[in-house]
């Protein structure tokens, strides 16, 4: 693995500050561990990261340029430079930079979006889950070797994966070690790839997944399913498999936390009187008993008829926000009633109070606790 700041970005020792830039750009791109999750990669980024730091600040540039410092400055005549190298350079020449690399890598996570109703998040629900993503190679089971064949050993780099070089530099005369460009660095070569997967040891292929999804989810939330992403390279360890949750909206129950929310349109002779009634709720019959002289705005409380708690036991309450309605066309019995009870209830004139934004508000003020 290159060591030099200016051969990892892929640069000539004259680049401006604007190539140095993009070039690690473009690297962090291919190599952050976000988009590229196998080690080879991060430790690139590593290398790449660390490179742009030095080469971008105008001094340590300038002190890089001019290799390590004092007493060496001779170094071309000077003697047991490998030691220097390896004093200076350390174990960045060392380490994963020796031997072969395996084919095998780490497969990438996939995310897949699921939809799920309000009235299913109450219990939780199951969903066959459709994805599409690499899996392994059955002709070869990732050996990437076509059937009855295996790989052979490199000739160029002898099985070691790195070409070493000599390079001459300030300290003198430097080993390098890089990733043999014949093998790609695996010290094997496929001289018969399989056939069905193209050498690669893994095939696109759609697959389906029964998902259990618990009670309690909501949008945005992300399940992790181990070991169900796609396959890795060669064979390599699946990557996850993540569900991102998206509850669909409900014309008529909204939630807040495990909470169900919902109004109750109460006639204005119910509001009086009172009453019991019977709903048809998410999860079935909700009874509710309207109290004698009942307000907009309250809220009544059914326990425990809200969503099941994701993590841990129990559900959230349902909570109901009554608006009482006026009649608005009255026969002229009605009317005449109303007006006698009008006569008879000397109730206080209208008289102001606090602005309030509405029933919506109120109602939302009181759901949310306010
Ligand atoms: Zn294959
Ligand atoms: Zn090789």
């Amino acid at each position: 693995m290159a060591t030099d700041h200016y051969e990892v970005l892929g640069l000539e020792r004259n680049a401006t500050p604007e190539e140095i830039k993009k070039a690690y750009r473009r690297l962090a791109r291919e190599l952050h561990p976000d988009v590229n999750p196998s080690a080879d990669a991060a430790e690139r980024f590593k290398l790449v990261t660390h490179a742009y730091d030095v080469l971008s600040d105008p001094h340590e540039r300038q002190q890089y340029d001019l290799g390590p410092q004092p007493g060496f400055g001779g170094g071309a005549n000077f003697g047991g430079f490998g030691d220097i190298f390896e004093t200076f350079f350390g174990a960045a020449a060392g380490g994963r930079g020796q031997g072969p690399r395996s084919r095998k890598e780490r497969g990438q996570d996939a995310l897949v979006r699921v939809e799920v109703d309000l009235d299913e998040v109450i219990f939780g629900t199951k969903r066959d889950v459709e994805i599409n993503t690499a899996v392994l190679c059955e002709t070869c089971s990732g050996s990437c070797c076509a059937p009855g064949t295996s790989p052979v050993t490199c000739d160029i780099c002898r099985g070691s994966g790195q070409i070493q070089r000599t390079v001459r530099s300030l300290l003198g005369n430097v080993m390098t070690s890089n990733p043999c460009g014949t093998c790609r660095g695996y010290g094997t070569v496929i001289p018969n790839p399989c056939p069905t997967c193209a050498g690669q040891g893994r095939v696109r292929a759609t697959r389906t997944i029964p998902v259990d999804l618990p009670a309690g989810v909501d949008t945005g939330l992300r399940l992790q399913l181990p070991g169900q992403g796609e396959v890795g390279p060669a064979g390599g360890p699946n990557g996850d498999l993540f569900l991102e949750v998206k509850v669909r909206h409900h014309d008529i129950f909204s939630r807040n936390g495990d909470d169900l929310l919902a109004t109750v349109e109460v006639q204005m002779a119910d509001a009086i009187l009172g009453t019991k009634t019977a709903l048809k709720g998410l999860d079935g019959e909700v009874s509710l008993e309207i109290k004698p002289g009942i307000q907009s705005a309250e809220v009544i409380t059914v326990k425990d008829r809200g969503v099941t708690r994701l993590r841990g036991a129990g559900r959230g309450d349902l909570k109901i926000g009554i608006q009482v309605v006026t009649p608005t066309k009255l026969s002229h019995k009605e009317q005449e009633l109303i007006n006698q009870f009008a006569k008879s209830h000397k109730g206080t004139a209208p008289k102001f109070a606090a602005f309030q934004q509405g029933l919506f508000a109120k109602l939302r003020d009181r759901f949310l606790g306010f």
